[in-house]
């Protein structure tokens, strides 16, 4: 007699979602994967630890780089899907279990807590007997609505995220293991009233290496499944947005007391976060990145940074280096600066002949607010067509300035981001990107680096944005008379 697999449906929506910028994500912002490639997607299902573990159900999956707010209509469409796929399963043959692959800081036009709406919609339909189980960024966070609804919450141990495939993988195995044993995993919850950006937060460096590195321990003991930190996410302006605390098993007791201890842990670190890169202004870089033996020197134009939500296109960077006749002479060192986007400007340059003098207004068309569409008058550098997330692309030579417009929003974060447009970030005198902390394949080829806090979506400064939803008080933006309660609370 065989015995039954168990049926494990998947699907998901994730985007990081500034609700500073002014920056929509619409159904062109948004990646699909369904059928095969959704299983596909995951090393544990294609030839790990759970391929074969359970009949695999490819739901819905969609995903957009980090960006302003989600439209509604956008939201409905989606998440109509997945709830349509998920009804068909029930009425199928069931579901014993449902692995939801979320990032946790979606904002979607109307609405305070996206992702606890979406577990919501689903319970409706999946009822209360069903396992889930949720992979999560660390930027991510975590509602009420959420950690009750949710069997076992995890999310990344690293920052930048290269553990990111590996915490789905996790999230997956979890939820295989916990369908196995039989019983229903509990969450122990703790609040953390902390909200920092994710650049004074980095695992790279202290304290968060420390403190994310007790969770390799914690998870070993018995009755625990899964220990997780969420820094939370500092560019909404919600009630959810704040640190957490969760750690799923089978004793209270035990999930509990880890979960306070991380708690305390967190809270304890507080005064220790600081930027992870070396924090100034755009001049001090410029300066810096000038004077500079060893090159390439870095500049983080942290304000606009696309990867946490920035609009992509806030000029007020550039506009300033075009403004210094160190960087603009002929014969100056070379200085790439990434990226503004924006299709008129493409569509106007697409005819353009390379080595021509052109002048062009670009930028600010989504995010004015720190600066309007700045004018460019250069040299027609190079012309690119086809890339998968920036359509078109022109690079304008002004002096050494190498400034690079796309048509549609894409983040250079990568050496190759860079190369694939025939320019060498390892041969500049300084490189200048929309970025906080540097990826890994920058990181490396910096030999110096200024994380500029420069304005827009995700500035880095937060007290400059105005958050009034977040819980009170938080640090650092309040003082704290008495210790705050990181009693745990049990789902
Ligand atoms: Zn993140």
């Amino acid at each position: 007699m065989t015995q039954r697999l168990p049926r494990i449906a998947i699907a998901g929506m994730a985007i990081e979602s500034s609700t500073f910028s002014p920056h929509r994500a619409g159904a062109r912002d948004f990646h699909r994967v369904e059928g095969d490639a959704l299983v596909d997607r995951y090393a544990t299902l294609r030839d790990g630890r759970s391929a074969g573990a359970a009949e695999w159900l490819p739901v819905y999956y969609a995903r957009s780089i980090p960006g302003g707010a989600v439209l509604r209509d956008t939201y409905d469409e989606i998440t109509g899907r997945i709830l349509a796929g998920l009804r068909d399963l029930m009425a199928e043959g069931g579901l014993d279990g449902l692995f939801l692959d979320i990032h946790g800081a979606m904002s979607v036009d109307g609405m305070e807590d996206a992702e606890g709406d979406l577990i919501t919609s689903i319970r409706e339909i999946i009822g209360p007997d069903v396992l889930v189980s949720a992979s999560m960024d660390l930027h991510g966070n975590v509602s009420d609505a959420l950690v009750s609804q949710i069997d076992i919450l995890t999310c990344f141990r690293l920052a930048p995220h290269e553990d990111n495939w590996e915490t789905r993988d996790r999230a997956i195995d979890n939820l295989v293991d916990a369908l196995r044993r039989g019983g229903r995993p509990r969450r122990a919850h703790v609040t953390v009233p902390i909200l920092l950006p994710g650049e004074k937060t980095s695992t790279r460096v202290e304290p968060a290496k420390s403190l994310y590195a007790r969770i390799d321990e914690i998870e070993k003991r018995p009755g625990i499944i899964d220990a997780a930190i969420w820094i939370g996410y500092a560019w909404a302006d919600q009630p959810r947005c704040h640190g957490a605390i969760v750690v799923s098993g089978y004793d209270d007791t035990a999930i509990a007391a880890a979960a306070e201890e991380l708690g305390h842990a967190f809270w304890d670190a507080r005064d220790e976060f600081e930027f992870v890169g070396p924090p100034g202004t755009l001049a001090e870089g410029v300066d810096a990145g000038l004077a500079a033996v060893e090159t390439p020197y870095f500049i983080s134009d942290s304000g606009d940074n696309p990867g946490a939500g920035g609009t992509g296109d806030v000029t007020w960077t550039l506009a300033a280096l075009l403004e210094d006749d160190r960087l603009t002479a002929e014969g100056a060192p070379t200085v790439l600066v990434a990226s503004i986007f924006d299709d008129q400007a493409i569509a106007g340059l697409r005819n353009g002949v390379i080595g021509d003098q052109v002048t062009i207004t670009a930028g600010a068309r989504v995010d004015d607010g720190p600066h309007g569409p700045v004018a460019i008058t250069g040299v027609l550098h190079s012309l690119h067509e086809g890339d998968p997330d920036a359509g078109g692309v022109a690079v304008i030579r002004i002096g050494g300035i190498h400034a690079i417009i796309t048509e549609y929003r894409k983040a250079f974060h990568d050496v190759a981001d860079f190369t694939s447009i025939g320019l060498d970030p390892l041969a500049a005198q300084i490189v200048v990107t929309k970025i906080g902390y540097l990826e890994p394949t920058l990181y490396e080829a910096q030999r110096g680096w200024t994380l500029a806090l420069t304005p827009g979506g995700v500035d880095q400064a937060l007290e400059r944005l105005g958050h009034h939803r977040i819980r009170r008080p938080m640090f650092p933006f309040d003082a704290f008379d008495t210790a705050p309660d990181l009693t745990a609370r049990l789902f």
